[in-house]
């Protein structure tokens, strides 16, 4: 699930070359497209909270918000679908933004409070 390193030096770049957007448009489909786009308009956050010194990753989608846990899980319907049960695809686009973002230092980060945590991890844990 995780991007090879050759696949994230080609994603540290500044610009990426044409043929590193065919490379992984090949690679990842529709995916790479969907996920390059929500980096490019911000919207993957990176929450910091105190005093615990907790991380937590969010993708803005189109109705809500998503929680990533880096290489491993999102609570989006197609990680369900896609990915756990139908083991069609290794990610969903919010796991490929997550790690595309965080390669190229291109995320928001939040800080906060665990107090805070507990009520916005209410919302973010859903997955419907
Ligand atoms: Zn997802």
């Amino acid at each position: 699930m995780a991007l090879s390193p050759i696949e994230a030096k080609k994603l540290s770049q500044e610009n990426l070359t044409q043929s590193d957007i065919d490379y992984f448009r090949d690679k990842y489909g529709k995916k790479f497209v969907r996920a390059l786009r929500v980096v490019e308009e911000k919207k993957v956050s990176k929450y910091q909270f105190k005093p615990s010194d907790s991380t937590t990753w969010i993708v803005k989608g189109k109705s809500r918000q998503y929680l990533v846990i880096p290489q491993t899980y999102c609570t989006c319907r197609s990680f369900y679908q896609e990915v756990v049960i139908s083991r069609e695809s290794s990610m969903c686009y919010h796991l490929l933004a997550q790690q595309i973002a965080e390669i190229r230092e291109q995320y928001e980060t939040i800080a906060s409070t665990d107090t805070a945590r507990r009520k916005l991890y209410v919302d973010w844990r859903r997955t419907d």
